[in-house]
């Protein structure tokens, strides 16, 4: 080339060609030469098509298509393809690649696209990008280079994991549930009367804890905390705290019972009271029994009347439930052979100021259990004697 025909310096290469009568494809590489600033000449250089794939070759059959291309489109070296020396982009590179144009490649500078589970990636080659380098492989490809690439152990580590995991979460469900069942377990024996499976003492006392904590709530937010009322009058007379009521039931002359059935039988009785108490109660009520033939029922939302008329119909339900002797029990002699008892209750209200305890309202119950024993027992009692009275006693033997 002479220096007069020169007008750039870009390196240039020629057309793919096959040279005389060789059949190996070839292309010429020119690059021009300056020195201090004026053209010199150019060093041409004559590279076989084979070298070049060699160069761009993919060493594993991960299943990539590599080409190199020039600006226009023609193909001048394939991984895979044997090259003609008129194959062009997108004409001779598949139907996938057919809406993208080298020159939207070439403008992109590199880049990739994913169209239909395949992938073409492309960057520029060469000092000024004069060819593009482009790459193009299936979703399988990348899967399979992916599994030829990981080490046996870490697959089977990998596959393992969401096993092992499942297994794991399976493993701590149980024994979260096993130490939560046997927490309920352990609780429910800590708050249970074993014979009749009725709350124990401390049950209801905690019971009784809770009702007295929500109607201290309902005292505050109803505004009697002393400086409620206030001008209008309206709040002066706030509505009370829903009732809370108990009753103490103890059966009567139980000692004759276990003296004339046994005490196998007197527990007999025991239970069949737990049971009509339970049969008698509405869901929200709690029975419980405090020790020894001494029971007592606990009725939230429930006033001093209501709690009387309940503890008559539990009265009657007793009086009306004969209970099946023990089998070492004596021979029955007269009657039935059942065993009939009767019990005596007494009621109390907690009061609306909340003043009393537990204990307090437990011995107001108690001293009108006391009342209606002394009035004869089989009975209810659901108010103090007045000051000065007595009851004259009527106990038999
Ligand atoms: P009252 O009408 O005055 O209540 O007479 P009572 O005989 O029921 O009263 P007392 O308190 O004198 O007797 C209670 C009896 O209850 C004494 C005890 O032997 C019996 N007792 C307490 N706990 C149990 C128990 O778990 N099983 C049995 N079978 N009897 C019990
Ligand atoms: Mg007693
Ligand atoms: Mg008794």
């Amino acid at each position: 080339m002479l220096p007069e025909r020169d007008a750039s310096r870009e390196i240039r290469w020629t057309r793919v060609y096959t040279q005389f009568e060789s059949t190996q494809l070839r292309t010429t590489l020119s690059i021009p030469v300056y020195v201090e600033d004026r053209f010199r000449g150019v060093v041409a250089v004559d590279v076989a098509l084979s070298r070049l794939r060699d160069l761009i070759g993919v060493p594993d059959d991960a299943g990539t298509t590599r080409f190199l291309m020039d600006y226009r489109g023609g193909i001048i070296v394939s991984s895979q393809h044997t090259v003609r020396t008129d194959m062009r982009w997108p004409d001779d590179v598949g139907p996938t690649w057919r809406g993208v144009t080298p020159q939207q490649m070439f403008q992109a500078g590199a880049g990739m696209r994913h169209v239909d589970g395949e992938y073409l990636l492309y960057q520029p080659v060469g000092q000024r990008g004069t060819w593009l380098l482009v790459e193009t492989f299936s979703d399988v490809d990348v899967w399979r280079a992916v599994l030829k690439r990981t080490s046996a152990p870490l697959l089977s580590i990998w596959l393992a994991l969401p096993l092992l995991m499942f297994v794991t979460l399976r493993v701590v469900t149980l024994l979260f549930r096993h130490y939560v069942a046997a927490g309920q377990r352990l609780q429910q024996l800590a708050e249970t009367d074993p014979l009749t499976a009725l709350a124990n003492r401390r049950h209801f006392g905690e019971a009784y804890g809770r009702e007295a904590a929500r109607r201290r709530r309902e005292h505050e937010s109803a505004g009697n905390d002393g400086e409620a009322g206030g001008a209008d009058g309206a709040r002066a007379d706030a509505t009370p705290p829903t009732p809370l009521s108990m009753l103490m039931i103890d059966i009567d002359f139980f000692k004759r019972v276990n003296d004339r059935w046994g005490h196998a039988s007197g527990d007999h009785v025991l239970v069949a009271l737990a049971d009509v108490l339970r049969q008698n109660l509405r869901e929200i009520d709690l029975p419980a029994r405090l020790g020894g033939e001494e029971f007592a029922v606990l009725l939230p939302q429930t006033t001093l009347a209501d709690a009387e008329a309940t503890a008559e119909r539990l009265r009657a339900a007793v009086q009306g439930t004969p209970v099946a002797p023990a089998p070492d029990a004596p021979p029955p002699g007269e009657g039935d052979g059942h065993i009939h008892f009767t019990v005596s209750i007494g009621v109390a209200e907690a009061v609306s100021d909340d003043s009393r305890t537990l204990d307090a309202m437990l011995a107001t119950a108690d001293r009108r259990l006391y009342a209606a024993k002394q009035a004869g027992r089989n009975r209810v009692c659901a108010a103090d004697a007045p000051a000065g009275s007595t009851v004259a006693p009527t106990v038999p033997g």
